[in-house]
């Protein structure tokens, strides 16, 4: 597999006929003008990051000792993935929602973490789990005694013939999940339990006040006993069962308003797998929500090096070709202002359920580049999944997209988790960030320049989005725009330089305050290279 690594090599030099580092100026601000939340996020699987005590487990200590670099990347927000409690090895069935994992550490350890996070400006937002619980929480344990137990209520049991007459044993299949059967049997129950996802995460039961009042109590403790900063609100959209999408939507107006009380400023990001026009109405209860739409569309227009727009469908998501980029994501964005204006949208490329983005772009470095470029130019709060800024591989199934962090060379690596034998991302195929750290044409490199001129620049963290209306489909081009400055943003989605002249009206754009490939300004506009990308700044 070693050749692999050298053609990634090769390539990076073809695109940009240079091994020099992305070029970013300085701009209008010298200091950092991005605030919370309208940050640079960046999602962390515990388990796979960093291991402190060699048992080849990530744990919060590991990631403790990892704040100083995830500050110098830029990084002013964190998004954990599951912590508590739990018998899988991703955690997303709760056993005890007042706990740490032990293989991850203590409640001590994670409030140091918290402490060290806070002083060095990074919030932190903890995945909460409370569409369902485990199987084995005591609450389902107790539930699954029969009519008379005291948590019966806490989970929703009906007989076959109920099921029949108000659901389905069988439900389809969807982008969130591939299970069929939501209707479950348990030993020595007549009744079945529903659980959307396996009979090992049952719902609970949102129809009964006492959940409804312990999920809130669970999100007070986090936000005042414990200090995190706010919740990623898993399987947002199956509070309820889907035929209730009304209901869903209300019990999050809910959720938001109590914890309100608890943290005024607290930030809920919800997942809800779907399209704009379904996810808008949910906006009301959480102000930020992941835009999938958005997502499939820079990677469709990557992959087909055409700009395109893709929206969620029924099972996965389509691609309309006759819709540019620029045209779609602003009809996206059209449709959740339609809802309401007070929203923070959660732009992103991949996350821990979804292939890892060099491999859905064919190992090719630069288009992994450019869509870095993409995702760290557009309006709202990007977020990217840990390993992504050292190029990452990984395929479905789940265990694969979520691989040990490459720290350092595998010999001089004391903090790479070993969990589980890695197929995609190994030093053979992805260059250790240590390694990366000393190549200014590494991928870590793009992202950090990308990332220091977004959080130095207010139209790029604050402006809105405006179609430039440049090539014939094969540049994506736009304006981002606050009180202060406009800028011209142009990436390249080919293989192919290609010359671009700018227009009269954008004649006053004359610095680039980032480029690729040390791309330059000639007399009627530049030359951009292959997957490469421009932002010009106006004088
Ligand atoms: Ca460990």
């Amino acid at each position: 597999m070693k050749y692999l690594l050298v053609l990634l090599t090769a390539a990076a030099c073809l695109a940009c006929d240079s091994t020099k580092a992305p070029r970013h100026a300085a701009t209008s601000h010298e200091h950092e003008v991005a605030s919370w939340p309208n940050v640079v996020m960046y999602e962390i699987f515990v388990q796979s990051y960093a291991d402190s005590d060699g048992d080849g487990i990530g744990d919060i200590k590991g990631m403790t000792g990892k704040l100083d670099y995830l500050q110098d990347l830029g990084i002013k927000g964190i998004w954990l993935m599951p912590i508590m409690p739990s018998p899988s090895y991703h955690k997303y069935d709760v056993t005890d929602y007042y706990d740490i994992h032990p293989d991850y550490g203590t409640m001590e350890d994670f409030k140091i973490f918290l402490a060290e996070a806070h002083k060095r400006d990074i919030k932190i937002v903890i995945d909460m789990i409370i569409n369902h619980s485990s199987n084995l929480h005591p609450w389902f344990l107790d539930s699954q005694k029969g009519e008379d137990a005291e948590y019966r209520d806490y989970y929703t049991w009906l007989t076959d013939e109920e099921i029949e007459q108000f659901s389905s044993i069988e439900k389809e299949a969807t982008g969130d999940s591939y299970n069929v059967t939501q209707w479950h049997s348990a030993e020595g129950n007549d009744k079945k339990f529903y659980g959307f996802f396996t009979g090992m995460m049952p719902d609970l039961n949102y129809d009964n006040e006492k959940v409804r009042e312990e999920v809130i109590e669970i999100g007070r403790y986090w936000l005042e006993d414990v200090g995190v900063d706010g919740f990623r609100l898993d399987a947002a959209k199956h509070i309820y069962e889907d035929s209730r999408v009304k209901d869903n939507r209300k019990w999050w107006k809910v959720y938001r308003a109590e914890l309100e009380k608890v943290k005024p400023d607290n930030y809920l990001v919800g997942e809800v797998w779907d399209n704009a026009g379904f996810v808008a109405p949910f906006l009301h209860g959480l102000p930020a929500l992941f835009n999938f739409d958005l997502a499939f569309s820079m990677l469709e227009s990557i992959k087909r090096e055409k700009s395109v727009t893709a929206f969620i469908s029924e099972h996965s998501w389509e691609v309309d070709e006759s819709i540019s980029f620029e045209a779609g994501y602003i009809k996206n964005q059209q449709v959740y202002r339609n809802e309401t204006t007070d929203y923070e949208d959660a732009v992103f490329l991949s996350n821990h359920d979804q292939n890892r983005i060099l491999s859905v772009l064919g190992e090719n470095i630069n288009k992994g580049k450019l869509a870095a470029s993409i995702l760290l130019t557009m309006p709202g709060t990007p977020y990217i999944y840990y390993g992504e800024e050292i190029g990452m591989l990984g395929m479905k199934p789940d265990p694969n997209i979520r691989e040990p962090f490459l720290w350092n060379a595998r010999r001089e690596d004391q903090e790479r988790t070993e969990w589980i034998d890695p197929e995609y991302t190994t030093d053979e195929t992805v260059v250790p960030l240590r390694i990366q750290m000393n190549d200014k044409s590494s991928i870590y490199h793009h992202y950090k320049s990308l990332i220091y001129t977004r959080n130095r620049s207010g139209a790029l963290t604050y402006g809105d989005f405006s179609n430039a209306h440049y090539g014939n489909g094969d540049l994506i081009s736009f304006y981002r725009k606050n009180e202060e400055d406009t800028l011209l943003i142009v990436h390249n989605l080919t293989n192919r330089l290609i010359p671009v002249q700018l227009a009269l009206k954008d004649e006053a754009f004359k610095e680039v305050i980032f480029s690729t490939c040390d791309e330059q300004l000639n007399d009627s506009g530049f030359d951009l290279k292959p997957y490469s990308s421009i932002v010009l700044a106006g004088r």
